[in-house]
């Protein structure tokens, strides 16, 4: 199993020649592979093409806050996807999704042939809500502080036990169907010896993944993105004044809050054009939270599972 993350697109407000608006694929690789957008400006289809990845198969987008910079490119990506004859069901999820995805397909006559289905995400309150689930993974939101409804999402894989070859080899066993058992049940019996899954495997961790979309530090992304193996945090400017700090971090204050929710690793996004050395913000952030990078338009990042 194995997560692929793709920025399509990491400015924030106003695009430039290298950096487009908020888009970012999470491929997750297992048995199949399912393909998630979150956010979708100005220029995602053109940026999927560039990337190498087709987003045909999209069934769930998820946007953050009705921004433009967050939320422009749906319009073109639902008229290609009418253009391609798309069947199946695309599900929206956004704080007040229906009211806004309504809004969108009024504005043109798209001709859709399959089914938009929004979702609303709660954005008040200090709780995750779990938003969509699948055998093997779970999506929670959190509301976040920006200048409108806004909310983070959490990917998250569920934990699964992976079998050790030396344990079975120890206790004198063989694979065979047993082991779906055993690790579907927790107990399974083999040759009338009774099996508990703890003897012979040991857990494979769920990937987990944070995406804030805009927001100023708050402790609501602290709470969903403890212990996360990748933060994907609003990092709009190298520092926040009277100015420019509304609804925003800093690179400074998204390092603090990576520390805070001892995640392993930070990407900060959405950064302002007027960055064009993204060293300068990433030596910042650094001094508080190591494990740093600033993003890239383009970039891509693998995850793969620990086993414990
Ligand atoms: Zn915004």
């Amino acid at each position: 199993m194995m997560i692929v993350i793709t920025f399509l697109g990491t400015v924030s407000g106003i695009p430039t020649k290298e950096r487009s608006h908020p888009a970012i694929v999470l491929e997750y690789f297992s048995k199949h592979k399912e393909t998630l957008l979150f956010d979708c400006g100005e220029g995602t289809q053109v940026q999927f093409m560039k990337a190498g990845i087709s987003f045909m198969q999209v069934e769930k987008i998820f946007i953050t806050h009705w921004h433009a910079d967050h939320f422009a490119g749906l319009i073109p990506l639902l008229a290609t996807y009418s253009l391609e004859k798309r069947k199946n069901e695309l599900k929206i999820f956004a704080p007040e999704a229906t009211k806004f995805v309504s809004k969108i397909l009024e504005l043109g006559y798209f001709g859709l042939r399959f089914k938009v289905t929004p979702i609303d995400v709660p954005f008040s309150g200090n709780e995750p809500s779990l938003i969509d689930e699948t055998k093997n993974y779970r999506i929670f939101s959190i509301p976040v502080e920006h200048t409108v409804p806004a909310v983070a999402y959490c990917f998250h894989e569920k934990d699964r036990w992976s079998i050790d070859e030396e344990k079975l080899r120890e206790k004198g066993l063989k694979r065979g169907r047993w082991l779906r058992k055993l690790k579907e049940e927790g107990v399974a019996t083999y040759q009338g010896q009774v099996i508990r899954v703890e003897e012979v495997a040991r857990i494979r961790k769920g990937l987990k993944v944070v995406y804030t979309g805009d927001t100023k530090p708050c402790e609501n992304v602290v709470k969903l993105s403890k212990d996360a193996d990748l933060l994907i945090h609003d990092g709009t400017f190298l520092e926040v004044d009277e100015a420019n700090g509304k609804g925003h971090a800093d690179v400074a204050q998204a390092a603090e809050v990576a520390k805070k929710a001892n995640v392993k690793r930070l990407i900060l996004t959405n950064i302002s054009r007027r960055y064009t050395n993204l060293m300068e913000l990433e030596e910042r952030a650094r001094e508080i939270f190591p494990s740093t990078q600033v993003a890239r338009d383009l970039m891509r990042v693998t995850l793969r599972n620990e086993i414990v």
